[in-house]
């Protein structure tokens, strides 16, 4: 657990981002048995309560005890920015000053969306044509962060108490965000667990999508513990141009990636894998790029999620023309897969894919240190960036 669970600038423990476990075990080292531990639950993630003199199940003198040692602690909005399409973004501070954004996306009718959240401030990877990529890796986000986050955008939107999941307009949570889930693994799951729990805010997991740019011996952890919906940032389909624009392919090329796709546990055609893939024109965009897509996926329970490129000041790369995109879409579509074209969204307040970015810096020499950092073991890390 990192230090900022567990305390605050107050010097007390937030209990938010505590699993269920761990408040039970607070609530142990203060004499208290495990029902405290359900009844806290109860207010955190189901009422969204911060304030525990307004937990009214619980006696004044068991609030007051509770607030001489702990918080109910949010990070604070920074920025909050609403699209013409109705997409929102937070910019959101966390206890020590960094920052990082959340993403609301709206369906077309706006009675359901999903909450777009991030797992790092930056990312440790470069992918080619991503804003979040040109900021280094500052640090992983806590399990309280990332719970956080979900609990922000529902203040936000009034969803308190949770409500059925037949009328949520914040239906569905995608780990899309800034930040590669699978390298902050430990985290992500003890907040997406939270985000699950039927007792609290209780989003299921065929509701939550995790993407991730192939990291490749964390997934079947991902998808054996929390047995979420998977997402793969695939954007080519040979080693020659996925190395160039996604580094990591040098640490697990395709062969391997798709292995680990097959492998993945809960994948059926009921849940299948979606291969995101995002429109680059002249570099990965042709019709023979295409058909060694589906040759690639061959077998696999897939669909596809085209992504038209989100450009960004400096980014390297043009979005592939709309007709090229289509007979993209089209090869695919003959050959039974679903592949919808995505429209992109919140492209004025830079919310959209691969748009995120915050300011927060670390000063440092070297990615080796960030990984470092970060806790990251040499042989999960990605390869150090190409020049
Ligand atoms: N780090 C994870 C989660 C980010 S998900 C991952 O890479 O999977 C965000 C999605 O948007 C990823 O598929 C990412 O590759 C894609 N993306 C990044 N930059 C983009 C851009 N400029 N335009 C469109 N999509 C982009
Ligand atoms: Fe990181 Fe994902 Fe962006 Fe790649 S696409 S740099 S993994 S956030």
């Amino acid at each position: 657990m990192t230090e900022d669970t567990r305390t605050n600038l107050t010097g007390r423990t937030n209990l938010i981002g505590l699993s269920r476990t761990e408040l039970e075990a607070e609530m142990a080292a203060i004499g208290e048995k495990p029902f405290r531990a359900k009844q806290l639950w109860h207010w955190l993630y189901n009422r969204g309560e911060t304030d525990f003199a307004r937990m009214t199940s619980i006696s004044k003198i068991m609030q007051g005890k509770l607030a001489e040692r702990y918080v109910v602690y949010r990070p604070v909005v920074e920025r909050d920015l609403v699209s013409a399409d109705t997409t929102r973004k937070w910019l959101l501070k966390f206890a020590d000053g960094n920052e990082a954004e959340t993403v609301y996306i709206p369906d077309e009718d706006e009675e359901r969306g999903a909450v777009c959240i991030s797992t790092q401030v930056g990312c440790t990877l470069t992918c080619r044509f991503c804003h979040t990529g040109t900021q280094l890796l500052v640090r992983n986000l806590s399990a309280a962060e990332i719970v956080g986050q979900f609990l922000v955008a529902r203040d936000a939107y009034g969803e308190w108490p949770t409500p059925d999941d037949s009328v949520r307009r914040l239906s569905n949570v995608v780990v899309m965000g800034m930040g590669e889930p699978l390298y902050n693994f430990d985290n992500v799951a003890t907040a997406l667990k939270i985000v699950m729990d039927g007792d609290g805010i209780g989003v299921s997991k065929r509701r939550i999508t995790l993407s991730t740019s192939g990291v490749v011996p964390m997934m079947a952890r991902c998808g054996e513990e929390l047995g979420v919906n998977l997402a793969i940032s695939l954007h080519a389909v040979t080693d020659e141009v996925r190395d160039r624009i996604m580094p990591i392919n040098k640490k697990y090329p395709l062969a391997e990636l798709m292995a680990a796709c097959r492998a993945y546990p809960g994948a059926s055609n009921a849940r299948r894998i979606t291969f995101e893939y995002v429109m680059l024109k002249g570099v990965n965009d042709s019709a023979a790029d295409a058909r060694q897509l589906l040759r690639l996926i061959k077998g696999l329970p897939a669909k596809f999620n085209l992504i038209p490129f989100n450009p960004w000041p400096g980014a390297p790369y043009d979005c592939s023309d709309a007709k090229t995109i289509r007979a993209f879409s089209d090869i695919l579509q003959d050959a039974g897969y679903s592949a919808p074209i995505r429209k992109s969204r919140g492209q004025d307040i830079m919310a959209a894919c691969g748009q995120l970015r915050s300011d927060s810096q670390r000063v440092r020499c070297s990615r080796q240190q960030d990984r470092l950092a970060a806790g990251i073991a040499d042989d999960h890390g990605p390869q150090p960036a190409a020049p």
